[in-house]
């Protein structure tokens, strides 16, 4: 079996060279342990930030889909599919328990995948799993979009985004995607029934807001951060809502090189603004009502789902920097 380490901290965007592929030699499973052998594996942003928590030689932290080769576990039994935080592993021995997963105390226990309706099983590192749940959460519960009202999505072509604009279309709301392609952005459009999309690469992403939003922005779901996001709370209505997801475009910034971001208390104060962050596991207790209306939409044809695929686990690192570098549309995922 193989996992990868991270080789040295990342300075900038992560390189090839900071990994490393490690051949282990799995022991005999023991009682209540079964061996799952990865088909799927999901390469996040999360995993940039979090390599600041790491040490050299440590597991690339992650979730994948997994098949139970070998059991000594009656919850896992062989021949099933779980989802599990095996992290960068061909292969994981594990006793079915939350509190053995390294470095990441939220995580939930593996759990064997329920019926999909013949969805793909990748589905469960994307719109039926964590970003599915944080789209749904971030956007419902912290936006709470109101039909006609105006959402603005930034990351929008991505696993997260283009699931916030779908369900803010579901909910009535007009549109705007923020993406670095206008291929992307064409997609969003075309394919996904977004209203508008700026190209913050090529866009004047002030002038762009203004033409698309003359009557002004009712919720922004904020991906990305920076300067971007500067831009889009300055065009926000009064009591506008914010929900904070990630700041994608500050992780490749070392501590001491932070990004430099506008003002945006002005405006928040004077437009009466909330702006409230959020973590995915605080919904963990209700991950069930987002699996269950996600999967209901996507079965009824009002939420479509892309994935880009690399194939082969010693191409994690290439899909991982890829994904960092807006390469992929929709969910990035490693099939084995
Ligand atoms: P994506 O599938 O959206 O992939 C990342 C995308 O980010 C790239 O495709 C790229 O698209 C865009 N990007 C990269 N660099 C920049 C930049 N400097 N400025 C603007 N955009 C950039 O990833 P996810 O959907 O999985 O995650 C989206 C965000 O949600 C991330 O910030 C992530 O950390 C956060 N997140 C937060 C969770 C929470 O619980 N709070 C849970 C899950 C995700 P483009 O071509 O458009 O540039």
């Amino acid at each position: 079996s193989k996992k990868i380490i991270l080789g040295k901290h990342f300075d900038g965007m992560p390189q090839e060279s900071d990994f490393k592929i490690v051949e282990e030699q799995l022991p005999p499973l023991k009682d209540g342990e079964f061996l799952a052998e990865a088909v799927f594996l999901s390469v996040d942003p999360y995993m940039r930030a979090y390599a600041h928590n790491m040490n050299p030689g440590d597991v690339m932290v992650g979730t994948q889909v997994a098949k139970v080769v070998e059991s000594k576990n009656n919850n896992y039994p062989v021949g099933e599919h779980v989802v599990g935080k095996f992290d960068w592993r061909t292969h994981t021995i594990s006793s079915g328990l939350a509190s053995e997963v390294a470095g990441a105390g939220n995580a939930p226990a593996p759990y064997v995948i329920p019926n999909l309706s013949g969805l793909p099983l990748s589905y469960c590192l994307g719109v039926l799993g964590m970003p599915g749940s944080t789209a749904y959460f971030g956007l419902l519960d912290i936006c709470e979009p109101k039909p006609g009202e105006v959402v603005v999505v930034s990351g929008a072509a991505g696993a997260v985004g283009m699931i916030v604009g779908q369900i803010a279309k579901i909910k009535g709301c007009k549109v705007i995607g923020i993406t670095g392609s206008d291929e992307k952005g064409r997609h969003l459009v075309d394919v996904l029934g977004f209203d508008g999309y700026a190209n913050y690469k090529t866009d004047n992403l002030d002038q762009k807001l203004g033409e698309l939003a003359p009557e002004g922005i009712d919720c922004y779901f904020d991906n990305v951060a920076g300067e971007i996001s500067t831009t889009v709370i300055s065009h926000m209505r009064e009591f506008g809502r914010i929900s904070v997801c990630g700041s994608i475009s500050s992780y490749n910034h070392d501590v001491k090189d932070p990004p430099k971001v506008g003002v945006v208390q002005f405006y928040m104060y004077e437009n009466q603004l909330i702006m409230k962050g959020f973590q995915n596991y605080l919904y963990k207790d209700r991950a069930a009502e987002a699996f269950r209306q996600n999967l209901d939409w996507i079965k009824e044809g009002k939420l479509k789902y892309m994935e880009t695929v690399t194939e082969g686990f010693n191409n994690m690192v290439k899909a991982f920097i890829e994904m960092l570098s807006g390469k992929n549309l929709g969910k990035a995922i490693v099939k084995m």
